[in-house]
């Protein structure tokens, strides 16, 4: 596998960073999941916009202009031959010294893998999965503000494994008011009726690319979206939940802490979202040529 490093192409084995690199150090860096889909990068421009609205938010300078990355992504797809995959870009703060001292860091670093991911068992998109609230709050807006995608995911990572202890592969995170954010690598939707509830941003959530097209295909389903506060009465009495994000496309979840969703099986709506959703993602994006 070829690897985007330092502003050009070397072989896996080779695709090194300095331990003095303040993304190891600190998590101090930013980063994209991004997918490929039937030869072309799906919403890559809105990844970019998010990434540099990241990079932003931590004061950090992404060493290329928006054009120059997309050109780069798009290149390293292609010499990895991927046309339906998973890309990871990542942003790190580069090389300081010990201390926390982001300036002392001159160069950020842009790393960019091609390949694939697999988040969730194939089964469970049949069967739809089984989550739960976990204890671990999403951050506080001012304290690491979850609408950066920065490296620092101990937050997600804290919450995944209550979720994995507990026998469950996701769960949803509160934010510090005790209301639903999201989930620990994704956005929450829950369907009751006609209407589809998300949490807004200021909830604590990521601003989802997926959750995003999600909102723009509702319509078209007769669905209205309301981007409202959600508490977890909205998730146990919803006919439908799902969850949402790059990697792991739309999933049903049948069963939050022990109440079962409907009845019980991915439901008709999350269904035709998400043959809605793949059916868009297989005809736009940018080429890989
Ligand atoms: N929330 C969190 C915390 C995430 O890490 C992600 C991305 N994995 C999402 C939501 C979904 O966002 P997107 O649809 O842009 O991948």
């Amino acid at each position: 596998m070829k690897i985007y490093l330092d502003g050009r192409l070397v072989d896996e084995s080779k695709a090194m960073v300095s331990v003095f690199d303040h993304g190891l150090l600190y998590g101090d860096g930013v980063f994209e999941g991004i997918r490929a889909y039937n030869g072309r990068v799906f919403k890559l421009d809105d990844h970019l916009d998010r990434l540099y609205r990241s990079a932003k938010a931590i004061a950090l300078v992404i060493p290329m202009t928006k054009e120059a990355l997309a050109r780069a992504v798009v290149m390293t797809c292609k010499a990895n031959g991927v046309r339906d995959g998973y890309i990871r870009l990542v942003v790190t703060r580069g090389v300081g010294t010990l201390g926390l001292n982001p300036f002392t860091c001159k160069k950020p670093q842009v790393i960019i893998i091609a390949g694939g991911i697999q988040l969730y068992p194939k089964k469970l998109y049949e069967t739809g999965m089984s989550i739960i609230t976990v204890g671990t709050m999403r951050n506080q807006a001012e304290a690491v503000n979850p609408r950066i995608k920065s490296l620092n995911y101990l937050n997600n990572v804290l919450a995944k494994i209550e979720a994995m202890n507990a026998g469950v592969m996701e769960c949803i995170m509160l934010n510090p008011q005790g209301y639903v954010a999201e989930a620990s690598g994704d956005n929450v939707f829950a369907l009751r009726g006609k209407t589809l509830l998300t949490p807004p941003p200021w909830c604590g959530s990521l601003e989802g690319i997926t959750r995003a097209v999600v909102m723009e295909l509702a319509p078209e389903h007769g669905l209205t979206v309301n981007e409202n506060v959600m508490t977890r009465y909205d998730l146990y009495t919803a006919d439908e939940v799902f969850l949402t994000g790059t990697a792991a496309e739309i999933i049903s979840v049948t069963n939050v802490d022990q109440r079962v969703i409907g009845n019980g099986k991915p439901g008709p709506m999350t269904r035709k979202l998400a043959k809605h959703f793949h059916a868009v993602a297989q005809r736009s994006g940018t080429p890989i040529e």
